[in-house]
């Protein structure tokens, strides 16, 4: 019998409205070329390189020990719940039910089920850019529109009042509000706050879904101020999305949570009743070990991660061709490679893009990152410090090298 190859199974249509994760590409492929023997560095990661703290680990066990192993409430246990409603309280001063609570496999899933559950057809969510690239594409696959509302790089990247004014239209839906953001690390002030906070409050038709996933991930002192904290009609407006992958260094874990109205929380609970049941009940227990145990880690893993930040920024700037602003927070910088656009490589080639620097950088350098188109901003690449400072000064060795060899 010969193999009949051709596909017999149709893809439905909605798997052409979006592209599978650039990052996620970009990590697989070097850790591919590093199986097959390459020497690659790769600053792809989105998570931090720090263990998961001992005591987590020895309260997931424990739960194991006490048969915990089953099937918990769609929504997350009441514990969760608790350890949750305790999180807003003493971080953030936000007072919850557990009925406006939900625990998730990830941010990402609270975030999904979300969009799922709110939008549709003809229905527009802005995404301030550059993004985190998940946004746009989760939203065109639950069918709606994702409108880019360029930042400017001269203000760190962050979201302008009248920009935002502009971008909302009666079939706006949400603002997907990201600080620190991924990949640019924007930090706002309170009165930067407190000027997106009065255009939303003119709008009331606009939710808003704030992913606070950096939270704990901020230098230079800088505030964390949620729009949901700003005032009771923006909480009655805010979907706050959180988890404990970046603080906790649990990615792996896969347990993120949201909070906000009880009829929309509900209603992500349907969602995920019918998609992945419940979180991990293992996961869970650990989250609430992270959430409830000693917090002393965030700010010590906080004054490493800015010690990175400081080495790196000065390295690339000092890179012929690239430019970065040390960002507020979160573990990327987000590196200008105008400078290089248009240069001639050594075989002769040119880079006509931020996809061709990436591309240049693994091969002549063994350097893996991910370009800048993927978040929404060209000529830029995204450049993860979450390693430890010799690979971050390896890495950026290597890349001066590299871009020694443009000629412009
Ligand atoms: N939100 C942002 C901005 C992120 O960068 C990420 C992961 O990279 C997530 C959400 C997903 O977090 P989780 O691991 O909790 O799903």
């Amino acid at each position: 019998m010969t193999a009949d190859l051709s596909p017999k199974i149709k893809l439905a249509d909605r798997m052409g409205r979006f592209l599978p994760s650039a990052s996620q590409a970009a990590a697989q492929q070097a850790r591919n070329l590093a199986a097959a023997g390459r020497d690659i560095i790769s600053l792809t990661a989105g998570e931090p390189d720090f263990p998961t703290p001992d005591h987590v680990k020895v309260a997931a066990m424990a739960a194991m020990g006490r048969e915990e192993t089953k099937y918990t409430n769609r929504d997350g246990s009441p514990e969760m719940k608790r350890a949750v409603i305790e999180k807003f309280r003493r971080d953030n001063g936000l007072c919850y039910q557990p009925t406006q609570i939900i625990a998730s496999t990830g941010a990402k899933q609270v975030i999904f089920n979300a969009l799922m559950a709110t939008v549709e057809s003809g229905d527009e969510v802005i995404v301030p850019a550059p993004h985190w690239l998940s946004y746009p594409d989760m939203v065109r696959l639950v069918g709606g529109e994702a409108v880019i509302v360029p930042c400017p790089a001269e203000r760190q990247f962050k979201l302008q009042p009248n920009d935002l004014e502009a971008a909302i239209t009666p079939a706006s839906r949400w603002l997907i509000f990201n600080t620190p953001g991924n990949p640019a690390g924007a930090v706002y002030s309170a009165d930067e706050i407190a000027a997106l906070a009065a255009v939303l409050i003119r709008r009331p038709h606009i939710g808003i879904i704030s992913d606070d996933i950096y939270e704990h991930l901020r230098y230079d002192h800088l505030p964390f101020i949620s729009l949901a904290q700003y005032s009771h009609e923006l909480y009655r407006r805010t979907l706050c999305v959180n988890g404990v992958s970046k603080a906790y260094a649990m990615t792996g874990w896969r347990l993120g949570y949201g909070a906000g109205p009880a009829h929309l929380i509900q209603a992500m609970a349907n969602v995920q009743g019918q998609s992945t049941a419940c979180p991990s009940s293992i996961g869970q227990a650990a989250a609430i070990a992270a959430l409830m145990g000693p917090q002393e880690l965030l700010p010590e893993r906080a004054a490493i991660m800015q010690a990175r930040r400081d080495l790196i920024c000065g390295l690339l700037n000092a890179c012929p061709g690239l430019s970065c602003q040390a960002p507020g927070g979160a573990m990327y910088i987000f590196c200008s490679c105008a400078g290089l656009i248009g240069a001639r490589m050594p075989d002769g080639g040119r880079i006509e893009s931020d996809g061709d620097f990436t591309a240049f950088l693994l091969d002549a350098a063994g350097i893996a990152v991910v370009s800048g188109a993927a978040y929404g901003r060209s000529p830029y690449i995204r450049i993860s410090f979450a390693l430890p400072e010799a690979d971050l000064a390896a890495a950026a060795a290597r890349i001066h090298t590299a871009c020694d060899k443009l000629r412009l």
